[in-house]
């Protein structure tokens, strides 16, 4: 067994080779057989780094795994996040007194070992198993997962998928689910960021309880004619232009702007539930340009303005060039939040490098100086910190100071594999705008 260091350097000199390989005279068939061999060693490099990942823990000053695997392989957090779950699944664990225990998924876990498998193999397998109603027991469970992994090693994934749903139809042939099931598929996502032209797309999964009441309350507000948000102001008898989207969209805009605001919600970090939105003057004046929302949302300047003027709705407006705080509007005056409403609106989210919380799940964090240790609470030592972030500073040897330009630097102690820095997430168009930098 040689070390760690001596197979990497064996590693790097056998890229190097196959790099300046001379590949001009392969046929074809020569070709396909080169590129196969290569996935396969990408396949098995993929499961070593696993057996890597499920060792790494978390140390002082360390934030969580996935954020730290993120930040350090430049992947998504979403991705890394699968990528730890992946590595818990396919490779072989051990008990806490150290004995060995196979793989969460053990048949799947060995193909995967043997670099036999792609990731959307293990995908379909996943959700394969994910979605199996609870009625179906543990033996039958591990015998479709060893049939599954079979097939896996000759089949492409969505001939595969094809396989899996044969399976879960003999395994539920009379399509019984239980409250259970259901209440494991049950949700709703945003597919995605916003798009290009401001629209934003989602994915509902309802439990049959959520579709009832929707269903009870599109009768009402979806009906043509019905509603208040977007219907047509024409003659009386006219039809509704709109259709049955555009109808219950509009629907679901006015059940959620009664809400908004309302003390039965109660209190959210300090302010009430309602929306904080942000601009400059430039634009306001201009009319045009897109506003951004304690949520992260840009919302162009005519819908701001439609929607800020009736509801109970905070608007703060900075100076575009010196970002001067000009304007905080509200519709009730509320002192002790006025602060956290400027906070919201000058840092839009957490500013510990690359997170991705935004305001409304922010809090009041004090840099520069501490206040357990005299800080004042000037605004200016005032930043904002998700609950994670603030925890590093407060038991793990972070630190946070503010920078001339208002920003809040955040540094890592010794040890942690992240440079620290600002926090450019929340405010994308500044990495834009050094690049016209000279
Ligand atoms: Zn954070």
């Amino acid at each position: 067994m040689c070390s760690i260091d001596e197979a990497l350097a064996a590693l790097e000199s056998a890229v190097e080779l196959l790099g300046a390989a001379d590949i001009d005279g392969l046929a074809g068939p020569q070709r396909f057989a080169v590129i196969e061999l290569l996935e396969n060693a990408l396949r098995r490099q993929v499961a070593i780094s696993h057996a890597h990942i499920t060792r790494l823990e978390r140390y002082p000053g360390c934030p969580p795994v996935p954020i730290v695997l993120a930040d350090v392989l430049r992947i998504s957090r979403a991705a890394a996040r699968r990528r730890v779950r992946d590595a818990e699944q396919l490779t072989p664990r051990a008990t806490l007194i150290g004995e060995p225990l196979p793989p969460l998924l053990p048949a799947t876990g060995a193909a995967w070992g043997a670099g036999k498998l792609d990731g959307e193999h293990v995908r379909v397998i996943q959700s394969f198993l994910h979605d199996l109603p609870t009625h179906v027991g543990p033996v039958e469970a591990e015998k479709a997962e060893r049939s599954l992994a079979r097939h896996a090693q000759n089949l492409r994934p969505d001939q595969l998928e094809k396989v899996a749903q044969r399976l879960a139809m003999h395994l539920n042939p009379d399509g019984k689910y239980s409250e259970e099931d259901r209440a494991r598929k049950r949700g709703f996502l945003w597919c995605g960021a916003q798009r290009p032209d401001g629209m934003s797309v989602g994915r509902l999964v309802a439990t049959p309880e959520l579709r009832a009441m929707i269903d009870a309350v599109f009768a009402k507000l979806a009906a043509p004619g019905g509603g208040d948000s977007q219907a047509p102001s024409g003659e009386a008898g006219q039809a509704d232009p709109r259709g049955l989207g555009q109808r219950q969209h509009d629907a679901l805009t006015e059940l959620v702007r009664a809400r908004l605001g309302d003390p039965k919600l109660g209190r959210h970090n300090g302010l009430p539930v309602t929306m904080i939105v942000t601009t400059t003057l430039q634009e306001l004046q201009a009319g045009a340009g897109d506003a951004v929302t304690a949520g992260g949302t840009l919302m162009p300047m005519a819908d701001l303005i439609r929607a800020a003027v009736p509801s109970y709705n905070y608007l703060a407006v900075f100076d575009g060039i010196t970002g001067q705080s000009l304007w905080l509007g509200r519709s009730k005056r509320l002192a002790s939040a006025d602060q956290r409403v400027m906070l919201l609106a000058k840092y839009r989210g957490c500013t510990a490098p690359g997170c991705t919380v935004n305001g409304y799940n922010s809090q009041v964090h004090h840099a520069a100086r501490d206040w357990k240790y005299g800080g004042s609470t000037d605004i200016d030592d005032l930043t904002l910190a998700c609950k994670c972030d603030n925890r590093l500073v407060e038991n793990s040897g972070w630190t946070t100071r503010q920078l001339s330009t208002g920003r809040t630097e955040w540094i890592p102690p010794p040890g942690v594999p992240l440079i620290g820095g600002t926090n450019s997430y929340h405010h994308p168009e500044r990495l834009l705008a050094d690049e016209d930098d000279p």
